[in-house]
């Protein structure tokens, strides 16, 4: 994965984190309002980067009505609030693949397997400790 996508795939979450749920268009277009980003993933890749992110959650849909009137059904994507609680929490639960050098060097290898930076004074990741 490009860093570019590892970048967008944390930016994904901190945007789900503050707005709630939104459609992959919805999470575009919030995209497309920070500066920083070079290039939006298309529509298919934004979908497969939202599917691919342990921390976002399906939570239903809703009936979008495109510019020549015809409406069709799209996911609403959510953050894991029953995982995350805080924004602390976003950095707990990043999987290997979308963590920052420095959050890498700092996980660890919880017993049930998974590699996560582990919450201060615990030996167990925030999944284990949420159950979810
Ligand atoms: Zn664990």
């Amino acid at each position: 994965m490009s860093a570019n996508n590892t970048r967008i795939r944390r930016i994904i979450a901190d945007i789900l984190y503050d707005s709630g749920p939104l459609t992959k268009e919805g999470v575009a277009k919030q995209l497309g309002s920070i500066k920083t980003i070079r290039a939006i993933p298309s529509p298919h890749s934004l979908a497969s980067l939202l599917c691919k992110n342990i921390q976002i959650v399906s939570v239903g849909s809703a009936i979008v009505e495109s510019a020549v009137g015809t409406k069709s059904k799209h996911l609403l994507y959510d953050i894991n609030r029953k995982l995350i609680k805080s924004k602390d929490d976003l950095i707990l639960t990043r999987s290997p693949t979308i963590m920052t050098p420095a959050e890498k060097r700092k996980s660890e290898k919880c017993k049930c397997g998974k590699i996560r930076v582990l919450p201060p004074k615990e030996e167990i990741c925030l999944h284990c400790i949420r159950k979810e």
